[in-house]
Parts: C-alpha cells; structure tokens; sequence
C-alpha cells in the first residue's frame, strides 16, 4: 500500500477515499478487470493528476470515485459518504451538489449561451440562478464579455473554460476532470490547466477547490501536486511536485512495463519522487 501521508498535503483532510476498490465489466471468458484493488486518498485543496497506460483503469477509476459507477466490491467515500450506500435520490443529490465534472469533449448545450449553461446545474436543483453568482464565476474563467455568446461562437479553451464555471458555480467540494485538455492544443491547454491551478491554490472561503483529473499528457500532469501512476487496475507509485520531465520518464518506465518504484519501492518513492 503507498504511503500518502506525504508532507505536500499532509494534514488535509481526504475528500475522496478508495479502498480495495476492484471493479470488472463482462463475464467468464470475455470478464475484464478495471480496478483490481485500488487504494488511494484524495486531499482537500490539492491537484491530483492520475495517469497510466491506456485500458490500466484511469477512466474506471475517475468513474467510481466521483460516484458515476459503482465498484463491485471495496470502499469509495466521496465526501464522506458512500456512494454504494445512498438512494439514488441521494446520490443525484450528492453529484449534483458537491461534485463538479470536466470534460474532454466540454459537453455544453450548444443552443444555450455560455451563462445559460453555467445556469443549467443551479436550474436543474431547482433553483433560481443569482445573476450576480453566474456572472462571477463567468469572471473567474475569464469570460465575463462572452457571457452572451453561443459554444458555437467560442474557441476550445473558451468552451472548456465555460464548462469550469458550470462545474464550479454550485461550489462543490470536488471537480472531477476527465482529459480536459484532450481537444485541445497546447497553448490553450495551458490556459485550462493554469486556469484549474489558480482554482486550487486560491479556491473559495475555507480553502482551495480540490481537483482530480485523468490525463496521458506529461505537461498537464506537471501542473498538478502529485500524479497517481495505475497499471493494470493498480495503483503502483506516485510522485509529488511532478515535471513533465519526470513524469514522461515514469510513463515510459510504465508502459515498457517497467514501472519505476512499483511494488516494494512505492512507499519509498512517494515521498521521494519530487523531482
Ligand atoms: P483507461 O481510462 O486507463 O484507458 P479504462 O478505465 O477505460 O482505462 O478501462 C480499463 C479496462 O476496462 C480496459 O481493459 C477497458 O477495455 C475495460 N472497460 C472499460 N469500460 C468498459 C465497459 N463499459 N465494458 C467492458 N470493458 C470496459
């Protein structure tokens, strides 16, 4: 098991909690094995970039942990509560209230404008949107002169960067974001990935917002405070205060299967991998 009381977020509290979480999809010969069994803690008002190879589980993972899915077995706290326990009533509530999501393809509806989407979470929990509260997190993005304008009307960056303001106008606890740089190029990546930084470190009353994204590039992981690596439904190492550099040569150490400070060495690298 790695050790997470590594100093960078030492003291926080976990927002999201797996333990042994396994989780398989099809049956007898065609069975496949996501999760075999992950463990792992998410702090509040930290970055957490989880990468691994393609098919080691990432998706799957981002899936249970935000309460999309269920494991088979094993435990996900989600802020607190377990997802597996709660009435599907309670659990639209909770995703609804206290989770935001990010996706690669920005997922807005194209025929409203960029401050009718980022009113859309607040309509569909029956409340009425503050113009004042919509218009601000519309600034916080930096949007606040496009709030009139339709996806279609807007750049990539602009439309993910809306989607962050519709994931965060309900101030929830955790922004789960699933390759939010995907369709993107490499200058306005940077715009989104400094823009979900900014968030952490300066987050709303109480502290910063806490982020957990899926990624297969370097760079995006290197603006996180530490990168969960998973292989074959596994957690197997971390690393805190990644550079692209260094999470490259871990990727590569990964996918030719030869996963750096897996196994034994992992309570030894998670403390030690800052480079
Ligand atoms: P990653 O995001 O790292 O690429 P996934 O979590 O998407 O990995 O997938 C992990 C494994 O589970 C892969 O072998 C994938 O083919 C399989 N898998 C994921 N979703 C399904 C599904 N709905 N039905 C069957 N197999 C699935």
């Amino acid at each position: 098991m790695i050790d997470m009381d590594v100093p960078a977020w030492g003291g926080g509290r976990a927002v999201v909690s797996l333990t042994q979480a396994r989780k398989s999809y099809g049956g007898g010969s065609s069975l496949v094995t996501a999760l075999a069994g992950v463990t792992v803690d998410f702090y509040e008002g930290t970055f957490t970039a989880i990468m691994g190879p393609s098919g080691s589980g990432k998706s799957t993972l981002l899936q249970c942990a935000a309460g999309l899915d269920r494991v088979d077995s094993g435990k996900v706290l989600l802020t607190g509560m377990d997802p597996r326990r709660l009435s599907r009533r309670a659990l639209t509530e909770l995703r609804r209230e206290r989770v935001g999501f990010v996706f690669q393809s920005f997922n807005l509806m194209p025929s409203l404008t960029a401050r009718q989407n980022v009113e859309l979470p607040l309509r569909l929990a029956g409340k009425r949107p503050d113009p004042q509260e919509v218009a601000q997190a519309l600034a916080d993005v930096g949007l606040s002169d496009r709030a009139g304008h339709l996806p279609s009307q807007l750049s990539g960056g602009q439309q993910q960067r809306v989607a962050i303001a519709r994931a965060l106008v309900t101030d929830p606890d955790v922004l789960f974001a699933d390759e939010p740089t995907g369709a993107l190029d490499s200058r306005t990546s940077r715009e989104v990935l400094g823009l979900l930084r900014r968030m952490v470190a300066s987050g709303g009353q109480g502290g910063g917002q806490t982020v957990i994204m899926v990624t297969h590039d370097p760079l995006a992981a290197s603006f996180a405070d530490r990168v969960v690596f998973l292989a074959d439904g596994v957690v197997t190492d971390e690393m805190a205060a990644p550079t692209a550099a260094s999470v490259a040569a871990r990727m590569a150490g990964l996918e030719a299967g030869l996963s750096a400070g897996s196994n034994a060495g992992s309570n030894a690298s998670a403390g030690s991998t800052a480079c």
